[in-house]
């Protein structure tokens, strides 16, 4: 894991890409999650906050992959530093339970590119949200993320991806 794990970061970081390693198959086992938190590796990620409360002294930022749950927020805000999230009333309780224990959570918005799996597909939901969310004082919008070759097998390619900049670009104007 080790060696694969150095060789990924390597390609990636040729292109400047930066990775969350997914470690949600060892199920949060902290000497395998060590290993890869030691690497150059910027972010672990998993779905399950069972995974992360395994590893909570591995210092490293953690993100929550899986959109998450109303009755998880104070879990989430307490074990993970970031999340992928497209609903406006999960992110609102998040920023309520963040800025009440002084933090600051930060939020992927995720949009759907037609993949159907998550994301926000209208655009005036997506405008609607992010003029919320800039409002928020414990969540700050880390970026915009997208559910590729999942539910719907739609494959990354240069017309979905320019979608995603093009969004980028409208959001930040
Ligand atoms: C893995 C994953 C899930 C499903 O989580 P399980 O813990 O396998 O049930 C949901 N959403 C995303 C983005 C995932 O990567």
């Amino acid at each position: 894991i080790k060696h694969n794990v150095e060789t990924l970061i390597k390609r990636c970081k040729e292109t400047g890409i930066d990775v969350a390693a997914v470690v949600k198959l060892v199920c949060g086992d902290p000497i395998i999650i060590n290993e890869i938190a030691n690497s150059p590796i910027t972010t672990i990620a998993d779905s399950r906050l069972e995974n992360f409360e395994k590893i909570t002294d591995i210092n490293i930022p953690k993100m929550m992959l899986r959109i998450p749950m109303l009755s998880q927020i104070d879990k989430l805000v307490d074990l993970t530093d970031i999340s992928l999230n497209s609903e406006i009333e999960t992110i609102r309780k998040i920023s309520d339970v963040a800025s009440s224990n002084g933090k600051v959570h930060q939020v992927i918005l995720m949009i759907d590119l037609g993949d159907l799996r998550e994301g926000i597909i209208d655009d005036d939901v997506l405008d609607r949200t992010v003029a919320e969310i800039i409002h928020l004082k414990g969540v700050n919008l880390l970026g915009i993320g997208a559910n590729l070759c999942c539910f719907g097998g739609v494959i990354p390619n240069e017309e979905n991806m320019l979608k995603l900049v093009r969004i980028k670009h409208h959001i930040e104007n």
